[in-house]
């Protein structure tokens, strides 16, 4: 595919990406949360980047597992554009046609991963996505019986609640004190998660592969086992598919390879390709338990967000994108495991991580794999994270991991 015009160059108003990023003094508008940035990119389309010099990259990283279906993908473009051009918002005193639709063909797509009819609430990120799904916990248990068991080593967003959530004690400590109601136990130890349990308990929240926390999955026994224990408890098992749904495994939830149907699915990333929206899903009887008032967004559900959706929904089922990041998964991992530089690979479908051989610093590899024009994440200190949109052709594998092994070797 032709690559679209190059935009004009970033010019000195952007002086503070190499000057001082973050840097009041150097005139940077951003505050300062994120660490200086390498690159700055103009452009994209498919699995390829350029940065405001041009200079082409292959896109392995997929803006943090978002742009499953390419950049600049057609359809969802020509929906964006359509829709802007038809009707972006209402709020939801109102209800909208665009809403209105992906709304079923999301409680649909659930309804063939679980085989259970639910509910689902539109919003803008997997952060808020999560905090949805631990006040439906709150209001599940009922008072004295709030409490979110959630795993160490976890990722479930940036706002008070679901940082709480998350199980990384020093992302907790410059906010002390945290919300209270929260509690982690070891990833993929069925006895901790046991332990940890009481009265005060409503809920389970996991990722089934861990993305943020190294791209680690869970063991199907494990998950099978949650399941039967929040089954026995009374529990919700609420499963964070932000990073691993809509097709990134290889399947349209990571839940599905080990059979578990889960109460309550939260999602955010693929579903927009880019456009920034989430959702959480609900068995219906669990969601009935919210009531108006209970919960909200002025985004939830707005036109545009929902027909980008729609559209994502529709292209992953036409291509076959769950089929296609299973079988170009398997290429990518094969060929990571035959390379000298990689210890172990891990993860599925398209959301692998290369453990680097003899402790390399996973860091100087991302750097130089990116001045090569190969766009990845030193996800642990120690492995690199590989998530490239379920579109990237074989071609395009090839040639990461040919730099990959310039890297590497
Ligand atoms: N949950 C998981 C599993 C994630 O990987 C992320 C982001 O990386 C989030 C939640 C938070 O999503 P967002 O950044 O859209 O708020």
């Amino acid at each position: 595919m032709a690559a679209p015009e190059p935009m004009p160059s970033a010019g000195p108003a952007h002086a503070f990406v190499t000057d001082g990023f973050g840097d009041v003094a150097a005139g940077c508008p951003f505050m300062p949360v994120f660490g200086p940035p390498q690159v700055m990119f103009a452009r994209g389309r498919g699995t390829e980047l350029w940065d405001v010099d041009d200079k082409r990259y292959l896109d392995f990283l997929c803006g943090l597992a978002v742009t499953s279906l390419g950049h600049a993908n057609p359809a969802v473009t020509a929906t964006i554009a359509a829709q802007a051009d038809t009707l972006l918002h209402v709020s939801n005193l109102f209800a909208n046609d665009a809403a209105a639709r992906a709304a079923v063909e999301l409680v649909a797509l659930l309804a063939e991963a679980t085989g259970e009819q639910g509910q689902v609430f539109f919003c803008n990120s997997g952060a808020e996505a999560n905090e949805a799904a631990i006040k439906l916990a709150r209001k599940f248990g009922g008072r004295g019986r709030h409490v979110v068991v959630s795993a160490l080593g976890s990722f479930h967003g940036r706002t008070l609640a679901s940082l709480a959530a998350t199980g990384q004690p020093a992302k907790h400590e410059p906010f002390q004190p945290m919300p209270e109601g929260f509690r982690h136990v070891a990833y993929d130890d069925l006895a901790a998660l046991e332990a940890a349990i009481d009265p005060s308990v409503s809920a389970v929240l996991l990722e089934t592969v861990q993305g943020e926390g190294g791209v680690v999955p869970a063991g199907d026994e494990y998950l099978r086992a949650v399941r039967s224990l929040c089954d026995e408890r009374g529990l919700l098992m609420m499963v964070d598919e932000v990073q691993t749904g809509f097709c990134r495994t290889g399947r349209w939830f990571g839940f599905q390879h080990s059979g578990v149907v889960p109460d309550v699915v939260t999602m955010a990333k693929g579903m927009g390709n880019g456009f920034p929206v989430g959702a959480v899903w609900a068995r219906r009887e669990i969601a009935a338990v919210f009531r108006p008032g209970d919960h909200g967004s002025t985004y939830s559900g707005t036109a545009l967000a929902a027909a980008v959706v729609s559209t994502v929904i529709a292209e992953m089922r036409r291509i076959d994108a769950a089929g296609l990041a299973a079988s170009r998964g398997a290429r990518l991992r094969a060929g990571l495991e035959a390379l000298p530089g990689v210890a172990a690979v891990r993860g599925q479908g398209l959301l692998l991580a290369a453990e680097l051989a003899d402790g390399r610093d996973a860091k100087s590899a991302y750097t130089e794999l990116l001045d090569r024009g190969l766009v990845t994440n030193a996800v642990t200190a120690t492995a690199l994270r590989l998530a490239p949109p379920l579109t990237v052709s074989e071609a395009e594998i090839d040639e990461a991991l040919a730099l990959l092994r310039e890297v590497l070797s």
